[in-house]
């Protein structure tokens, strides 16, 4: 007795040859419609044992009453649907016992289904008809079965018609292609639905006659017929009246017909079977193989070349969709770059956070939180963390102060501020006599100082010369609130350009280094006088200073929560405008983006279920010649990504194609842009996700629904 090994070197030897050809036990089906029953098959019990010779195979007759169960029983004995209850068994095997997979591959090995009305997919040539069955056998098996659908052609006398389609043969021409498809595989048994019945009389009597070689081959042959002289040519007749066995005769046979001069040897065990040829998958991975594949892309051509102008309109959907993304992508990179560009070509490369204590605190926030002003520290572990921040100065304003030097003293407001040697830099300050705030004056907390012009006028400093380094530097003394210090002036800085870029008063400038500042006010606990609370920030080229000032906004924001009130801008509002400008249309386009990829999908999915409805008879053909629910939903998923992968494709280049044309339209009208081609590896990369996702995406329904087929329904529908 065959075990699982047996199992896995294939079904067909599990067919015990010596067994019953048919064992019914109190077989039932009944049909649940609106939820009535109607009871098709009723108690069904009988046996019909194999020939002594076992090198013939029987052929058997099914006759009846319309109505009375003879299609429904050939469906259950070929494994395409499931009884209500009783027990089948097919030479020994209880094939309803089995899972799907191994009736479907007891179905490709050892079934072949033949049809009253022939059942040839219209669209298709008579070879590939014939070779139906060949989707499901690995590619290497395929060129010799097609080499094997030649012969039985040729045999059939059907030489020459292979190109043909179904709709320029004769009828008992189709039929013979419906035989050689049902040969395919050499499968053991024959079940025929009235193989006759849309034949005149010479035309079936051909048909039969192939039937008598097909048992001589060894095949048994289980036919319906309504015609009685057909049936007085099989051995046995079941004959089936209301769902119930009537009787079975077995009629004299005077076997009139000459004995085929070649006749094919059907050997048990010698049909390929899916498993041996490796095409166990299991579930979706099924996807992923090539044979699917290649089903995939000569259906998806067929349904195209059906309705052509319909499906083309919805694959451009898809085209559209696929188009959006790259597009939206790659324009929002491009605007980006500029916007840098336009950045670093203003100089604009810094930013500036304020950060001020939360006075509105709880009085229970625990103290470690507590944010008073930057520290240096902080600020050097930033630039740690951030590379692109090159440099940074801590500031600290302050006003109010007194200035006096020689008995005169500054009366207006003085903005005082203490930076490191970066200070003067960044905030665009520039010398017009002297030196600036060293590195050295920040590290030795130096009493120096740099005055703006309007104080230098003030205290008749303007003529000051620097050049002699022996020569006293004048000392000035300031008072504030709070505070009481002197400095020396190294530095005069030049008239400031505009008036309007700083706040403060233009000129009334005092910079002094952070240090010092420190130095100073010490820890005085009573007043924020000369506190830290900005830093200028300075990016390196090319980097994107308002997404740093972002960043650096939300460490602080981490770090310090609710403790401290944190606020970044760069030092350009238009350019920081049309960036956030920018980034709200790139936000719509994703979203148009999306929505088309959506509507695309949906209309792919729309136009594969209109076609799944006017295939199915393709599907219940190709479960009935072995095709597993999963292989359907394989094909399916296959053909929408087909589908949408040329699609999508198509969108792709197209959209990259356009693209550049209108960037060259705006080089040509706007001389500043310069046209380079752009191909950017994430909108590429994004554009081919998002065809492979509305690939998977549209296929899914549809596939499911395949996959859910009700078999003989599909077969039985017009
Ligand atoms: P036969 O082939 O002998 O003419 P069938 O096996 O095709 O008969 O059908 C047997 C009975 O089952 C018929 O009365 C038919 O109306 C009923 N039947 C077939 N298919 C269905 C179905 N899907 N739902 C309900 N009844 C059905
Ligand atoms: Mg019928």
């Amino acid at each position: 007795m065959p075990g699982d090994a047996a199992g896995r070197r294939g079904i067909e030897s599990e067919l015990q040859q010596a067994a019953p050809v048919l064992e019914l036990r109190n077989l039932k089906l009944d049909y649940l419609t609106e939820n009535r029953k109607t009871e098709v098959l009723r108690n069904l019990s009988f046996q019909i044992d194999s020939k002594a010779d076992l090198s013939r195979g029987r052929k058997l007759a099914i006759c009846g009453p319309s109505g009375s169960g003879k299609s429904t029983l050939l469906y259950i004995l070929g494994g395409l649907l499931r009884p209500t209850s009783g027990s089948v068994s097919v030479f020994g095997q209880e094939i309803w016992s089995w899972d799907e997979a191994r009736r479907a591959r007891f179905r490709a090995s050892s079934i072949g289904f033949v049809y009253q009305n022939f059942h040839l997919l219209p669209a298709w040539s008579v070879l590939d008809n014939v070779m139906l069955g060949a989707d499901y056998v690995s590619a290497e098996q395929v060129p010799s079965l097609r080499e094997r659908a030649m012969g039985l052609l040729d045999r059939l006398g059907l030489k020459g018609l292979e190109a043909r389609t179904p709709s320029q043969l004769s009828g008992g021409q189709a039929q013979r292609v419906a035989i050689a498809r049902a040969l395919l595989m050499n499968p053991r048994i024959i079940l025929a639905d009235e193989p006759t019945g849309a034949l005149d009389s010479a035309t079936a009597q051909e048909i039969m006659t192939i039937f008598d070689e097909l048992c001589d081959e060894g095949r048994t042959v289980i036919l319906i017929t309504h015609d009685e002289g057909v049936a007085q040519s099989c051995e046995q007749i079941i004959r089936l009246r209301e769902g119930e066995l009537d009787r079975i005769d077995e009629p004299d046979i005077q076997d009139s017909r000459s004995l085929s001069s070649a006749v094919e040897e059907v050997r048990w065990s010698t049909s390929p079977t899916k498993e041996a040829l490796g095409l166990g998958g299991s579930g979706w991975s099924a996807v992923l193989q090539p044979l699917i594949w290649r089903r995939a892309w000569s259906s998806s051509w067929k349904l195209l070349r059906r309705n052509p102008s319909r499906n083309l309109l919805t694959l451009f959907g898809v085209a559209i969709g696929v188009a959006a993304v790259l597009s939206m992508i790659t324009i929002g990179r491009f605007a980006r770059e500029r916007i840098l560009e336009s950045y670093d070509r203003l100089g604009v490369r810094s930013f500036r956070v304020w950060g001020y204590t939360n006075w509105n605190l709880p009085i229970s926030t625990p103290l470690e939180t507590y944010f008073r002003e930057f520290k240096d520290e902080e600020l050097a572990a930033l630039t740690r963390l951030f590379p692109d921040l090159e440099h940074y100065s801590p500031t600290a304003n302050f006003w109010g102060g007194q200035v006096s030097y020689g008995g005169r003293t500054v009366t207006e407001d003085v903005s005082m501020m203490g930076v490191n040697e970066h200070g003067l830099r960044l905030n665009e300050l520039s010398l017009r006599s002297g030196r600036g705030i060293s590195a050295i004056d920040v590290l030795e907390r130096n009493a120096v100082c740099v005055i703006g012009s309007g104080v230098a006028r003030e205290l008749e400093l303007t003529n000051l010369d620097f050049s002699n380094h022996q020569a006293e530097k004048p000392l000035l003394f300031i008072k504030t609130n709070r505070l009481n210090f002197a400095c020396r002036v190294v530095g005069l800085l030049a008239e400031p350009k505009s008036a309007s870029s700083r706040r403060g008063r233009v000129g009334q400038e005092l910079i002094l280094p952070h240090s010092y500042v420190r130095a100073i006010r010490g820890e005085s606990p009573n007043s924020n006088e000369g506190d830290f609370n900005n830093v200028i920030f300075e990016v390196r080229p090319g980097a994107d200073p308002q997404m740093l000032s972002k960043h650096v906004e939300q460490f602080f924001k981490q770090k310090y929560g609710v403790a401290g009130d944190f606020r970044a801008s760069t030092n350009n509002r238009v350019l920081e405008q049309m960036q956030r400008f920018l980034e709200i249309f790139n936000g719509l386009l994703i979203g148009v983006a999306f929505v088309t990829l959506i509507v695309g999908a949906t209309g792919v999915t729309n136009m594969i279920l209109v076609s799944l409805g006017e295939r199915l008879r393709e599907l219940g053909l190709r479960r009935a010649v072995g095709a597993e629910p999963r292989d359907l939903r394989a094909m399916v998923i296959g053909e929408s990504m087909a589908l949408c992968g040329l699609a999508g494709l198509v969108g792709l280049v197209s959209s990259i194609l356009l693209l550049h044309l209108v960037l060259y339209g705006v080089s040509l009208a706007f001389p500043q842009v310069k046209f380079v081609w752009t191909f950017d590896l994430l909108a590429i990369s994004m554009s081919l996700i998002s065809i492979v996702s509305v690939g998977i995406g549209s296929g899914l329904y549809p596939a499911v629904r395949a996959e859910q087929l009700d078999v003989v329904a599909a077969l039985r529908a017009e």
